[in-house]
C-alpha cells in the first residue's frame, strides 16, 4: 500500500471504481480491507446498485402480471432459501452446530449462495462479530446503537462493512473453494436467477395452461422472493433485538418472538440463541417451533450431515427457572397495580364450595381433610396477599 493511500481518503473516482470492481470481485480492496473497515459508516451508492436493482425489480410485477404458479413459486423459494439462510449461513458456517464432509460443505455454500446475501464467509464473519459485540457500539447492526433502519438495511450499504475479514474466520478461510464463492458472490445468484427464468420459459412452452411466462417467473421467483427473503432475515438484526420476551438475562437485548420465528423458520428464538449459540436448535423447548432444526434433523437421517449439537440440560434448566421467576414477578407487579386483579381468587373458592356441597349431598366418602392433597394456591393470589402484607387466607378446605 502506498503512503498516500494510507494517509488520505480515496478520491470519489477511486471509490467508485473500487465499488464497481467489487460488484464482480468482492475482495477487491486496492487500499486494503483493514483501512476500508476503519472508515466511518457511509452509504456506498455505487456499490449497492445491485441491491437497489433487486428492490426495483419487484416493481416489474406491474408489467409482467401475476399468476398462482408465480406467487406460489415466490413463497416456496422464500421458505426454501430461508432454510438456507438459517440452516447454512447461520447454523453451519457461523456457529458450526453440525458437521458434514468438505464436499458437503461446498454444496451447502452453493445452496446458501442462492439467498443473495453475499458469501457464507462474509455472512459468518459479520455474524460472529455481532455475537462478540452485541448491542455495543462495535455491533454493525444494533438497533439500540444505530437505530432501526440502520440495523435492518443500512449497515449492509456501508462501505466499511463490505470486505470480509478472513483473519476472523480462519476455520472457513482455509478452504479455497469457499473463499472463491465468497469472493465472486454474484456468480451463484446470477445462475439461480437464470434457472428461475429458464423454468418459467419451460412452463411457457410446455405448460401454457399454467398462465405464466419467463419474465413473470423471474420477477416473482427471483426479485420479489429474494427481496422478501432479505427483509425477513433483516428482521432478526432489527426486530429480534426489539420485539418479544427475554427469557435469559443476556448482556445484549436479544428477544424471543414466535412471529419472528415463523417468518424466519425458527430464528426468532433469538434470546435463546444469544444465551447458547452452539446448539443446532434455537427453539429450546418443544413448543418453540423451529422448522430449521426439524429440516436439519431430517437431513441428518440421510447421513449428509451429522453431529447436531443439543442444548445442554443446564441451559434448559436455567431457562425453566427464569420463566418461573418471570411469572412470579409479573404476577407480583400485576397484584401491586391492580389489588382486585385475580379473578381466580373469587372463582376458585366458589368452585371449591360447590364441589364440597355436591359431594356432601351425595353422601360420598371424602378423605379426611388432614389426609387430603395439599391445594396449590394460585400464584396471583399469593402475590396479592404479599402485596397487601397480610397472611394468606385459609384454603377453602380448612
Ligand atoms: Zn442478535
Ligand atoms: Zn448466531
Amino acid at each position: 500500500m502506498s503512503e498516500s493511500a494510507q494517509n488520505h481518503p480515496p478520491s470519489a473516482f477511486r471509490r467508485a471504481f473500487t465499488a464497481l470492481s467489487q460488484w464482480i470481485d468482492s475482495d477487491y480492496c486496492p487500499d486494503g480491507a483493514d483501512k476500508m473497515r476503519a472508515e466511518p459508516d457511509k452509504v456506498d451508492w455505487v456499490r449497492v446498485m445491485p441491491f437497489v436493482f433487486l428492490h426495483a425489480g419487484c416493481l416489474a410485477a406491474f408489467w409482467v402480471g401475476v399468476s398462482p404458479v408465480a406467487v406460489w413459486t415466490a413463497v416456496a423459494l422464500y421458505f426454501i432459501r430461508m432454510f438456507a439462510v438459517t440452516g447454512i449461513h447461520h447454523r453451519y458456517f457461523s456457529h458450526k452446530t453440525y458437521s458434514t464432509t468438505r464436499f458437503g460443505q461446498f454444496l451447502l455454500a452453493l445452496f446458501a449462495g442462492t439467498t443473495v446475501q453475499r458469501g457464507s464467509l462474509w455472512w459468518a464473519y459479520h455474524h460472529r462479530h455481532h455475537h462478540l459485540h452485541s448491542d455495543e457500539p462495535e455491533d454493525a447492526h444494533s438497533p439500540h446503537v444505530h437505530g432501526f433502519w440502520w440495523s435492518h438495511i443500512g449497515w449492509i450499504t456501508s462501505r466499511r462493512n463490505f470486505p470480509t475479514d478472513y483473519s476472523k474466520i480462519k476455520d472457513l478461510a482455509k478452504f479455497p473453494e469457499l473463499v472463491w464463492l465468497n469472493r465472486f458472490d454474484l456468480v451463484v445468484p446470477i445462475l439461480f436467477a437464470l434457472s428461475v427464468f429458464g423454468s418459467g420459459w419451460l412452463m411457457e412452452l410446455y405448460a401454457p395452461a399454467l398462465g405464466t411466462n419467463r419474465w413473470q417467473m423471474l420477477v416473482w421467483g427471483f426479485f420479489i422472493s429474494t427481496t422478501f427473503l432479505f427483509h425477513g432475515t433483516g428482521c432478526i438484526n432489527s426486530m429480534a433485538h426489539l420485539m418479544g420476551k427475554r427469557r435469559f438475562k443476556t448482556d445484549d437485548d436479544s428477544r424471543n418472538s414466535a412471529i419472528l420465528a415463523f417468518i424466519t423458520l425458527g430464528e426468532g428464538w433469538h434470546n435463546n440463541h444469544h444465551r447458547y449459540q452452539s446448539s443446532t436448535r434455537n427453539g429450546f423447548y418443544w413448543w418453540e417451533i423451529d422448522p430449521t432444526y426439524y429440516g436439519l434433523k431430517l437431513m441428518s437421517y440421510t447421513g449428509f450431515i451429522w453431529g447436531l449439537k443439543p442444548v445442554p440440560q443446564s441451559v434448559l434448566d436455567e431457562g425453566t427457572h427464569a420463566e418461573h421467576e418471570a411469572t412470579i414477578a409479573a404476577a407480583r407487579r400485576a397484584a401491586l397495580v391492580h389489588p382486585e386483579y385475580s379473578s381466580l381468587k373469587k372463582v376458585v373458592p366458589t368452585a371449591a364450595a360447590f364441589a364440597v356441597a355436591t359431594a356432601a349431598a351425595a353422601q360420598t366418602t371424602l378423605p379426611k381433610k388432614a389426609d387430603g392433597p395439599a391445594i396449590h394456591r394460585d400464584v396471583t393470589e399469593e402475590t396479592h396477599n404479599m402485596a397487601k402484607k397480610t397472611p394468606p387466607p385459609a384454603t377453602p378446605q380448612d
